[in-house]
């Protein structure tokens, strides 16, 4: 894991890969995430491994699918080395939208939009410091 944490922060540019939070927005570290966890067989190669901030991280655990919201069908969670983030994903101010089934799955399953996290962003929204949304 040692050897590939220095590629997974710069190809994340030290953006967690499911909610985009940049590392210098908050205090807690941002964690090098195993997408499919070892607990499931998954590699410890840079093809299975992202960076994920804390809450990310700790929410979706081992988790590799979830139930959509919206239809309850069993759906696998957002791979940040499969998937297009902006094919599943779009912002309303400080809350991040499903666009599809794999995009509301895994903001419900890694919790994004709790309230404490939308408030975080709209509170770094006010100070400029999310510039991409
Ligand atoms: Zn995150």
């Amino acid at each position: 894991m040692a050897e590939h944490r220095d590629q997974v922060w710069q190809r994340a540019q030290e953006r967690c890969e499911y909610c985009q939070l940049p590392q210098p927005c908050t205090v807690l570290p941002h964690e090098v995430d195993h997408i499919r966890s070892q607990k499931h067989h998954g590699l410890t190669t840079p093809s299975n491994l992202c960076l994920a901030c804390a809450h990310c991280n700790s929410y979706k655990g081992s988790n590799v699918a979830g139930f959509d919201p919206e239809s309850d069908e069993l759906t696998p969670l957002f791979h940040p080395r499969q998937h297009v983030w902006g094919e599943h994903f779009e912002w309303n101010g400080p809350v991040l939208v499903g666009i599809t089934p794999l995009g509301r799955t895994t903001i419900d399953v890694l919790r994004i939009n709790f309230p404490e996290r939308v408030e975080h962003r709209r509170l770094l929204i006010e100070v400029g410091q999310l510039p991409h949304l």
